[in-house]
């Protein structure tokens, strides 16, 4: 009672809701662990989908980590850095969402009896931090590389780790065939760093099977007026005009202003925006292009007129095709017709206006450059290609990472095993308490070979202990869960692969999460200050309740006034 003797000193805004110490920790962990436990089951080939419907209706299915937190819509502020390590990892490497999000929940999780016996949080950071570096040090000792392979070789290799990948997915079925499709897709892009060279364009109806990769640029049909069924669908190495005009005959009145003096003028005005178009058409016909192309309208005169000329035409293509295109056929996009030279325009060896289910397609294949791949894929419902799509980004993600720093390491949780029993080796090295804290760093990472177990309803208990001492031996390194015997098995020799830096960038991205977690004692929240009196009157009410458990820390925690 002696602190309510002290003056009041008034630091914080009215109505400000503070909670520390302790309790607040152990909170924020356990709010983290929640968080965790909902992406749990989604881990791996027999992991389960979430179904997640938000409230406009918007129904959305995936296995993927990072888009299951997108849409959680988490409102708890330290379990929201959990949501942030599953988009850095899905931007940085693509794949190993869950994973990032299970081991920071583990890491936290493995702290927290330590955190309630009274160790200091910086110290089970430090030996986190120290954790984490031996563990990527060794993953980095282990990784195999495929540098130096055959083309051929090479494809094999990176079929494998985008088969893992895809194994998790609902077209986990189809994964050999989707794995192939990408490899196809990242090698046809070559060294190009942007992502968005490959299209996936999605039509719903037929088979998984009937996708196809078109090694090119392929979008819908754009909507086309009068003229259109006219014009020729099928052109061998046409030229192709990209443009950035319009082809429309604009009538001036909607935004124009003209002042005559004698009505006879009117005809003349009428004429010139008649001649502008024809002139502007002309060009297009006379600089030898048999297919025009803009991202602005094409209007229903230009249509007829191209159509007796035996030119196709596609006005409104989206802005992201229309560069795909630009790329693929070496053409330049123009923003005036004027002085079209040769060089500025593409060609292709075939285009070609196709029907795919029910969609009509423009396909531009056999590009010269061939910095373009386009993924069709096919399906039955949307939220089933949707999620298609998804898996298909994080399988091109894998490819192009492992392309890029060609390094794999062995899956179905035998790396994890093989670094917690580094680690635990490593850990009896040191004296002091650091010891402990390692260890059980150590103990969290078994937490992916053991979630891969669960999910798939083996006994985890009983496979740990197989594979711990499988590990022991010294020579069991690549040993993993092998999803399709319920035993053990050479990850490797069954070519589930995964590309090093997705372990890397998981282990490095989940310790920052759990420390960052562990370094923070007080939250503060400012009140709204349009609402600052609603919203005091019940954080207070709030507050107390709360209150009650970090009393329990550090005697303090009550709403400071
Ligand atoms: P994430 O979002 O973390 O990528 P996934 O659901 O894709 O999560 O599961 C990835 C995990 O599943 C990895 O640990 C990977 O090694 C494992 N895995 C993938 N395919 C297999 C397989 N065929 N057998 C065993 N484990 C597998
Ligand atoms: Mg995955």
């Amino acid at each position: 009672m002696a602190s309510m003797m002290q003056p009041q000193i008034i630091l914080l805004k009215e109505g400000t809701d503070t909670s520390q110490g302790k309790a607040q920790l152990i909170s924020n962990i356990n709010a983290c662990t929640a968080v965790a436990d909902v992406v749990r089951t989604t881990l791996g080939p027999r992991g389960m989908d979430k179904l997640i419907h938000d409230d406009k209706g918007n129904v959305t299915i995936s296995n993927d980590g990072a888009t299951i937190m997108k849409l959680l819509d988490i409102v708890h502020p330290a379990a929201k850095i959990l949501v942030d390590i599953a988009k850095s990892q899905d931007s940085e490497v693509g794949d190993g969402t869950t994973t990032v999000v299970l081991l920071a929940g583990e890491f936290l999780n493995e702290a927290k009896p330590f955190v309630e016996d009274g160790v200091h949080p910086q110290n089970l950071i430090r030996s986190f931090r120290t954790a984490s570096y031996l563990a990527i040090e060794r993953i980095k000792q282990l990784a195999t590389s495929i540098e130096g392979k055959s083309l051929q070789e090479k494809k094999e290799l990176l079929a494998n780790c985008a088969a893992t990948t895809l194994s998790s997915k609902l077209i986990g079925g189809e994964k050999d065939f989707f794995a192939k499709m990408v490899v196809d897709a990242v090698i046809a892009i070559g060294d190009d760093d942007r992502l968005n060279m490959i299209g996936i364009k999605k039509v719903s109806g037929g088979n998984m099977r009937d996708s196809f990769l078109v090694n090119g640029v392929a979008f819908k049909k754009t909507f086309s007026y009068a003229g259109f069924e006219q014009q020729p669908k099928k052109f061998l190495n046409p030229k192709i005009l990209i443009l950035n005009i319009e082809l429309e005959l604009k009538s001036e009145k909607e935004n124009a202003e003209i002042r005559l003096s004698d009505p006879s003028q009117y005809q003349s005005i009428v004429d010139a925006e008649w001649n502008i178009i024809y002139d502007k058409l002309d060009k297009c016909v006379q600089c030898g292009a048999k297919v025009v192309l803009s991202r602005l309208a094409i209007g229903d005169l230009a249509t007829q007129y191209f159509a007796d000329r035996d030119i196709f035409c596609a006005g409104r293509v989206a802005e992201e095709d229309l560069k795909r295109v630009a790329a693929a056929t070496g053409g330049t996009v123009q923003t005036s017709i004027n002085d079209v030279i040769d060089e500025v325009l593409g060609t292709c060896e075939v285009f070609e206006e196709k029907q795919v289910g029910n969609e009509r397609f423009n396909i531009f294949s056999g590009c010269p450059s061939g910095r373009t791949a386009t993924i069709v894929l096919r399906g039955g419902a949307d939220q089933f290609i949707e999620e298609a799509e998804r898996s298909l980004h994080d399988a091109i993600m894998i490819v192009r990472r492992a392309l890029k720093n060609s390094t794999v390491v062995p899956g179905g949780g035998a790396i994890d095993m093989e670094i917690s029993r580094y680690l635990r080796d490593k850990a009896r090295e040191i004296a002091g308490r650091s010891q402990f804290f390692i260890n059980s760093y150590a103990k969290a990472l078994e937490v992916i070979p053991r979630q891969l177990c669960d999910n798939a309803g083996f006994d985890a208990t009983d496979m740990l202990n197989k594979l711990r001492q499988k590990h022991s031996t010294g020579e069991g390194a690549p040993y993993g869960v092998d999803i399709n015997t319920g035993g053990i098995a050479d990850s490797y020799a069954n070519f589930v692969w995964e590309p090093a830096v997705v372990k890397i960038n998981a282990i490095n991205a989940a310790t920052e999460a759990a420390c960052l977690v562990l370094s923070v004692d007080e939250t503060v929240k400012n009140p709204k200050s349009e609402s600052a009196q609603g919203d005091a009157a019940a954080s207070a009410m709030g507050g107390r309740g709360r209150g009650g458990a970090a009393l329990r820390g550090r005697g303090r925690g009550m709403r400071r006034r």
